[in-house]
């Protein structure tokens, strides 16, 4: 599943795509992925210009003119392809994705200069939505700060995880507390930051908070550095795999060697909240 770093390097790859051209034409082949498609989908983007495209936690949110935002969640399986008639490409704006089947192509843009973005989709896990402002739209109210933010800080978390009875792995999963963190990118950070992930929340703040806040980002940044993470049939944008698994040190590692330095533990996996954390139960406490 695309967690953070994999949807901000696909931000990253249709940001030459699709940045300051027109929307000609759009083919929807579904009424439907996890949500139907709001009504009139493809008449309201068709004709109108890409001011930019951001992020706000797993979220794409493209800008249009006429300050619309087509809003896409990658799901478990979405992706987008980016395809350039012969001889229109600048060098390095686009590159031919990873074969994919058309099957599964649910919306075609057709835009200014033979350009065309595909989004597939096989498990229809992901959805879009349209809307004018972001207050208003359901799935970015009360989201928590990314963790990136000059908000998300040792003080910050040392605040909002007081009195929590839930273990920190849970906390640190909830969307208001840090928004687009997923499970990959929790187990990483409390391995790193040498915190048990069944520890209680409420036992956080403090020292331990202000140890965990950077290394969240750190974890983060480091992952978006290296183009987003892939597993299972996952692509960037542009077609290119993510690299940054073989770099994990706790996640999916069952079994193996522990490699904090001076740690001569095994990572083991636990199942909490019905998801997967693996962790050093020797360096993590
Ligand atoms: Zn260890």
């Amino acid at each position: 599943m695309p967690e953070l770093p994999e949807v901000e390097t696909v931000r990253r790859g249709l940001v030459p795509a699709l940045e300051g051209r027109r929307i000609l034409s759009v083919q929807q082949n579904r009424a439907d992925l996890r949500f139907p498609f709001p009504a009139g989908f493809a008449d309201r983007l068709t004709g109108r210009r890409v001011v930019r495209i951001d992020r706000r936690a797993k979220y794409l949110l493209i800008r249009l003119d006429g300050d619309l935002t087509l809003l896409s969640h990658l799901g478990m399986s979405g992706r987008y392809s980016i395809e350039a008639e012969q001889g229109t490409a600048q060098p390095g704006d686009f590159v031919h994705a990873m074969p994919a089947n058309p099957r599964h192509d649910h919306v075609v843009l057709h835009v200014e200069g033979g350009v065309t973005v595909r989004y597939n989709d096989p498990r229809r896990f992901g959805f879009m939505d349209l809307f004018e402002r972001d207050s208003d739209n359901p799935y970015l109210a009360g989201l928590g700060p990314e963790p990136n933010d000059n908000r998300f800080s040792g003080a910050y978390l040392s605040e909002v995880l007081a009195g929590r009875r839930t273990p920190i792995k849970s906390a640190l999963l909830d969307q208001k507390i840090v928004a687009g963190l997923g499970n990959i990118y929790v187990c990483e950070a409390l391995h790193r930051s040498g915190i048990s992930p069944r520890r209680l929340a409420s036992s956080i703040p403090g020292q331990r908070a202000e140890r965990l806040a950077p290394v969240v980002r750190s974890v983060i940044d480091e992952a978006i550095a290296a183009g987003g993470s892939t597993l299972r049939d996952f692509a960037a944008a542009d077609g290119a795999l993510g690299y940054f698994q073989h770099r994990f040190r706790a996640y999916g590692r069952e079994g193996e060697a522990c490699v904090t330095e001076g740690c001569s533990g095994t990572i083991g996996r636990i199942v909490q909240s019905s998801r997967s954390t693996f962790f050093c139960p020797s360096c993590q406490r």
